[in-house]
């Protein structure tokens, strides 16, 4: 059983939980032993070893949260209970939105014109000689 109160909190906690993982990472790079050394050199003292905060806690009460997407073949509620942080299933994860940054964008329009280059090389009756 989940409620989308559930799903919201589970979703929630994940960003939490990456928001501060990604901070413990950043603080771990400021303690690495050539930048501490480069620190020495600088200031004549060791720097600090960076407190990292803890990382958030599971809620007890979202363990055992199924999927509740809704089964195409039966019409049923989902009841899988692995998810991913968006707090559904392998297969009901939703599609893609697409690129979001300035990069996957471009990606994805470099790719697009790829695509259309190939497809002009298939339609080319010459070429297709060529390679049949
Ligand atoms: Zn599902």
């Amino acid at each position: 059983m989940s409620t989308p109160e559930q799903r919201r909190r589970y979703k929630a906690h994940w960003a939490e939980y990456a928001r501060v993982y990604a901070e413990r990472q950043r603080l771990e790079k400021q303690a690495d032993p050539k930048r501490a050394a480069a620190y020495f050199i600088d200031h004549g003292v060791w720097p600090h070893r960076p407190q990292l905060p803890p990382l958030p806690v599971f809620p007890a009460d979202l363990r055992g949260l199924v999927c509740g997407g809704k089964s195409r073949r039966t019409g049923n509620p989902c009841q899988s209970r692995a998810l991913h942080t968006n707090g559904r299933c392998k297969w009901h994860g939703g599609l893609s939105t697409g690129p979001k940054t300035a990069k996957g964008k471009a990606k994805s329009a470099q790719n697009f014109k790829l695509m259309k280059v190939d497809k002009s090389l298939l339609n080319n009756t010459n070429l297709q000689d060529k390679i049949l």
